[in-house]
Parts: structure tokens; C-alpha cells; sequence
């Protein structure tokens, strides 16, 4: 049994991946070459949102709607602390000053209310994150925002496919950034990542900043990065696209077959009513998590902890103010093997090792 099996997926669609490499190698626009376009304009309509650009990863995403938005010295960006550390590292990297929120306990994402304590007359942005596939609480973070002038970024990297009130991850916040590093929802072959808005003018400076911040032919009207996806990358996720709504629907059934499964022994995932998750992770909550994966190691089940340490309780992000449902968190969920080949057998299996590792 894998964690996260890629294999079952690539057998699926190998041929197809042949013939759109094939073609990348034939026409050699190997930098925004067609399939660059072809694959925003998908994901655009897809998503909901006006413009889509590809970008190298999930990180360069954030880098890039945070430039974007003018983010720097001066200013706070309020944020999780229960997330991937990239989150948080690109608004360090820009100078910002980070203010951690704590999260609500059972859907991991940001609480509102703590947002609100922590908003300053200097915070510039707010970066919600879809934690394990689910939408954070946009409709009372994006009316605090709006309230105060502040920019929402929205941190999809685990939740593309999602939809809250039947509106699709990456089409919230100003910016929407996504992930296509290979374990995400929708993975490529290699990194890569995009950014979503509605904004024509924010859609220009992104464009601008993909490019090193050129206006025109070795003009620069800014100071940008290098962020593009490569050609190869984007006809990856053309045929991947192809078959993501039927993936979408197989995590679906994965989730409420371990829900059943699991019924009552474990703390299962607490999706919204109004949110369908995109099912990035399955992760459960226990009392004795550690010696529980242990077991679970030993009957060759793979799990996962994200996160094991909160990033106001690492080094680099410090702060010593208690954020004690993050720090709760991160000691007891353990995330089980998900993905959307995964067999009715091997999920019976897992929980069966689970229910042993718990009675022990
Ligand atoms: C994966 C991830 C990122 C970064 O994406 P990369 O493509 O790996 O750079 C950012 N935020 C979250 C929440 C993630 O899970």
C-alpha cells in the first residue's frame, strides 16, 4: 500500500502523455510555448476566475501575489501557523512582519475570530489556507478584509477541485495560489504552480513579474523573478486535467469509505456543509499518535504528520505568543494514505491495523 500512488494514474494515461510530450518536442517552444496558454485558459474556466498564469511552483505563486500586491517592510501579514512553511516564508522573504492566527480545531483552517484580534493598521494581507483540501471560512475572512481595505491570498495549494458554496478553490482572495508539485491534487511531473484573479491590472503586473518585471523588450517597469512553468509541465497537466473531475469524484469515495470505516473509533475529517474537500489529505486525530503510526509502520501502512511543529514554534518564525489549537493539532493528526486509486482492500486494511494499534 502507497501513500500516494502516481503509478495507478500515469498507467491510466500514459499514452496520451507520449503524444502531448511528443508534440512539445516536435514544435520546441520549450518556455511558454502553447500548451502555456492552453492550460490557463482551462484552468480560468475551470476555477471561475478571469485570468490564470502558470508559474514554477506553488511557492513562486505566493511570492509572486504578494509582490504583486506591494507587500514589504512596514507591513504585517496575518496568517496560519498550521500550514506548509511556504505559507509563510515568502512574506519573510519580502520583509513583511508575519502575525500568526490560531486555527479552529476541527477543520484546521484559520478561525476568524482570531484573525480579527490580530488585525493591525499596518496588516496588508491575510493568506488563508485550504488545509488538506478544504476551504478556509472566506465569506466572514473576506468581509473582514473588504471591511478594512486588506488583501485576501488564498493559499489553494491543497485544494484545487474544492468549492465552497459551489464556488471552486482559486477564485477567493485578490490572488489565489495553487501547487502542481507531484503529491498535490492535481501534481505534475517536476514543480509548478499558478496564480488565479479577477483583477485585469493585478493580471498585467503577475504577467509583468513572471518575466523579471519587463514591460517590453528589455524594458522593466518592476523588479520581478523568473516564474514561469515550462511547456513540458503544462502539457503534463493538460492530460492530467483530462481526468481530474473523475479523480475528484474517486477521493470522494475514498473519504466516505474510510468515514464508515472508522466510524466512531477516531476523530474523522469535519468537512463544512457547504464545502466539498478536495481530499489533498484524509487526516484523523488521536491521543497516542506517535506510537499509533509506529504500529501502523510495522504492519506496512504508511502515514504521514502534517505538521508535527507549528511554525511559530520554529526558529526561523518564531512567536511566543500560545496558539494552543495549533500546537494541540500538531501532536495528534496523522494523516492516512490517500489517493484516487485507492482500493475498497487496502483501506480495510489500514483501519484494521489502526483499530489494533488503538486497542493495544
Ligand atoms: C505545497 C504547498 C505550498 C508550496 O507549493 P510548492 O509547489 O511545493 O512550492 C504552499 N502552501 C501550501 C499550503 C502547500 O501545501
Amino acid at each position: 500500500m502507497q501513500f500516494i500512488d502516481l503509478k495507478a494514474q500515469q498507467a491510466r494515461i500514459r499514452d496520451e502523455l507520449e503524444r502531448r510530450i511528443r508534440k512539445v518536442l516536435d514544435h520546441g517552444q520549450y518556455i511558454l510555448g502553447p500548451e502555456v496558454a492552453e492550460v490557463e485558459q482551462r484552468m480560468a474556466a475551470y476555477v471561475g476566475a478571469r485570468h490564470c498564469l502558470l508559474v514554477a511552483s506553488g511557492t513562486d505563486a505566493l511570492l509572486m501575489a504578494l509582490m504583486a500586491l506591494d507587500v514589504g517592510p512596514g507591513d504585517e501579514v496575518i496568517t496560519t501557523p498550521f500550514t506548509f512553511v511556504a505559507t509563510a516564508e515568502t512574506a519573510r522573504l519580502l520583509g513583511a512582519r508575519l502575525v500568526f492566527a490560531d486555527i479552529e480545531p476541527d477543520t484546521y483552517n484559520l478561525d476568524p475570530a482570531q484573525v480579527e484580534a490580530r488585525i493591525t493598521p499596518r496588516t496588508k494581507a491575510i493568506i488563508p489556507v485550504d488545509l488538506f483540501g478544504q476551504c478556509a471560512d472566506y465569506g466572514r475572512i473576506e468581509a473582514l478584509a473588504r471591511a478594512r481595505g486588506i488583501a485576501v491570498i488564498e493559499d489553494a495549494a491543497q485544494s484545487f477541485g474544492a468549492t465552497q458554496n459551489g464556488r471552486r478553490a482559486g477564485s477567493f482572495g485578490a490572488v489565489a495560489c495553487t501547487s502542481f508539485f507531484p503529491a498535490k491534487p492535481l501534481g505534475g511531473y517536476g514543480d509548478g504552480g499558478a496564480v488565479f484573479t479577477n483583477d485585469d491590472r493585478l493580471a498585467q503586473v503577475l504577467r509583468e513579474i513572471r518575466v523579471h518585471g519587463q514591460s517590453g523588450t528589455y524594458r522593466y517597469a518592476r523588479v520581478g523573478i523568473n516564474g514561469r512553468l515550462d511547456t513540458l509541465q503544462a502539457a503534463i497537466l493538460h492530460c492530467k486535467l483530462d481526468i481530474f473531475d473523475d479523480e475528484l469524484e474517486r477521493r470522494q469515495a475514498v473519504a466516505r469509505r474510510y468515514d464508515e470505516l472508522l466510524g466512531g473509533a477516531v476523530r474523522t475529517p469535519a468537512v463544512r456543509p457547504h464545502n466539498l474537500s478536495a481530499w489533498a489529505q484524509y487526516t484523523i486525530e488521536l491521543d497516542r499518535r506517535d506510537a499509533v503510526r509506529d504500529s501502523l509502520r510495522q504492519a506496512g501502512v504508511p502515514s504521514m504528520v502534517y505538521y508535527p511543529v507549528p511554525l511559530h514554534r520554529q526558529a526561523p518564525y518564531h512567536d511566543a505568543r500560545a496558539m494552543p489549537v495549533a500546537e494541540r493539532a500538531a501532536q495528534r493528526v496523522l494523516s492516512l494514505p490517500m489517493h484516487p486509486y485507492l482500493e475498497p482492500d487496502d483501506q480495510a486494511r489500514a483501519v484494521r491495523a489502526l483499530r489494533q494499534a488503538l486497542a493495544a
